[in-house]
């Protein structure tokens, strides 16, 4: 019997999980391997920070799910890929071997230079230790935490701004919350309507932006700008862009020149064709597109297609992901701000339309 092993219970193997279930093809033995049975979707992470999910209704649970498509659920962290010999190292020390292998164990928070950076920051990633240290500060006397730095202007530190500031002032708190950005502006991938609508935004609820100057020193009270100002905060969160898992550089795969795996239009491993990869792990070298919950979520459909074929011998197709997607940035409080491509516009009704696009994402993986 032909192994498949879907490492990591990401955006995209969600998918193909669930389409293995459906398709219900005997002869293939899947064995999922994640370090957690709870995978959290990163469309409903703004909406835990703001209080309006819990943290287990922005998760699937990946064991149900697993039992559906017929795959065996191995809780265990992934520590390394030989890919010239087809095996998976596993963090019990053992081995194991594949006919085919898909990777979606997502990004790790880049490694940062900053001095005092890792001893007084707190990285967005993993989820689970964030939400932890996010709860403490909500239980914590308001006079330990006044102000809060989030470091990183792209669209995961705008709604994690908005989010915590949204959720301080339910509680009652008038916490300062502030932005702080390496380029000229927030969002340097969104076209400027939408940057001129969230800025808005974010100065209507009294969040401080500062941009254009790099983070260069951090220490308990606060962090030093490479102007040589300084802002005082006492917790300092790190929402800086994503970074490839380290054990890839020693896999044989191809990587990109930022360590991620190379892959092809039909989602495969430019040097082994037993190896598929997708979401924020991957790069598809043709079309390279923002490491993004969506695009990952995209993914899942076509890979799970291939993965099928390439058990059945046939030839993968390629697929050709969309250059443009509809962002719905929450505000924390009941808006959202829609941006696609020049367009962007939003209010309440724009928020209850993302609620209602995630709760529907979140009952496709429901079988608790
Ligand atoms: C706070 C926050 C808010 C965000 N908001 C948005 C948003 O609103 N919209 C958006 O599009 N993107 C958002 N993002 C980005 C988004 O989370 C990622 O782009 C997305 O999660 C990538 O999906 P993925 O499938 O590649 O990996 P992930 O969702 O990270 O999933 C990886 C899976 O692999 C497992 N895993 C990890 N390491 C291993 C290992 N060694 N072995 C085995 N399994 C492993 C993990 O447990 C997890 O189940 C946000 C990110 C953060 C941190």
């Amino acid at each position: 019997m032909k192994r498949l092993i879907l490492a990591g219970g990401g955006h995209a193997h969600v998918e193909v999980l669930r389409r293995l279930g459906l398709a219900q093809r005997p002869g293939i033995e899947v064995v999922l391997v994640s370090p957690l049975p709870l995978t959290p979707y990163s469309g409903m992470l703004p909406g835990v920070v703001s209080g309006h999910y819990t943290y287990r209704e922005a998760c699937i649970d990946l064991a149900p799910l697993a039992q559906f498509a017929g795959a065996r659920f191995l809780q265990a962290r992934i520590t390394g890929i030989e890919a010239d010999a087809g095996l998976v190292r596993i963090d019990d020390g053992s081995a194991l071997p594949y006919d085919a292998l898909s990777i979606d164990t997502g990004s790790v928070p880049p490694l940062r230079s900053i001095d005092g950076a890792d001893r007084f920051g707190i990285s967005v990633k993993p989820v689970e230790r964030f939400l932890e240290a996010w709860q403490a500060v909500l239980d914590e006397p308001p006079a330990r935490v006044r102000r809060i730095a989030v470091v990183g202007a792209g669209a995961g530190g705008v709604e994690l701004a908005l989010s915590m500031r949204a959720r301080l002032r339910r509680a009652g708190r008038d916490t300062a919350v502030s932005l702080f950005g390496e380029a000229p502006d927030l969002l340097p991938s969104h076209a400027p309507a939408a940057r001129r609508r969230i800025r808005a935004a974010l100065d209507a609820r009294g969040i401080g932006m500062v941009f254009g100057h790099r983070v260069e020193r951090v220490a308990h009270d606060g962090l030093r700008l490479s102007d040589g100002r300084t802002a005082e905060a006492q917790w300092i969160v790190w929402a800086t862009g994503a970074a490839a898992p380290p054990w890839l550089q020693t896999s044989g795969l191809a990587l990109d020149a930022d360590g991620f795996v190379a892959v092809d239009a039909c989602l495969r491993s430019v040097s082994h064709p037993a190896v598929y990869a997708a979401g924020d792990v991957a790069t598809v070298s043709r079309h390279v597109r923002p490491k993004s919950g969506v695009y990952a979520v995209r993914q899942g459909p076509p890979l799970a297609a291939n993965l099928l074929r390439a058990l059945a011998g046939d030839t993968p197709q390629p697929y050709l992901p969309q250059k443009r997607t509809l962002a719905l940035l929450s505000t924390g409080d009941g808006h959202a701000i829609a941006s696609w491509g020049p367009f962007s516009t939003g209010g309440a009704w724009a928020w209850r339309w993302k609620d209602r696009i995630d709760r529907a994402f979140m009952a496709r993986y429901a079988y608790a």
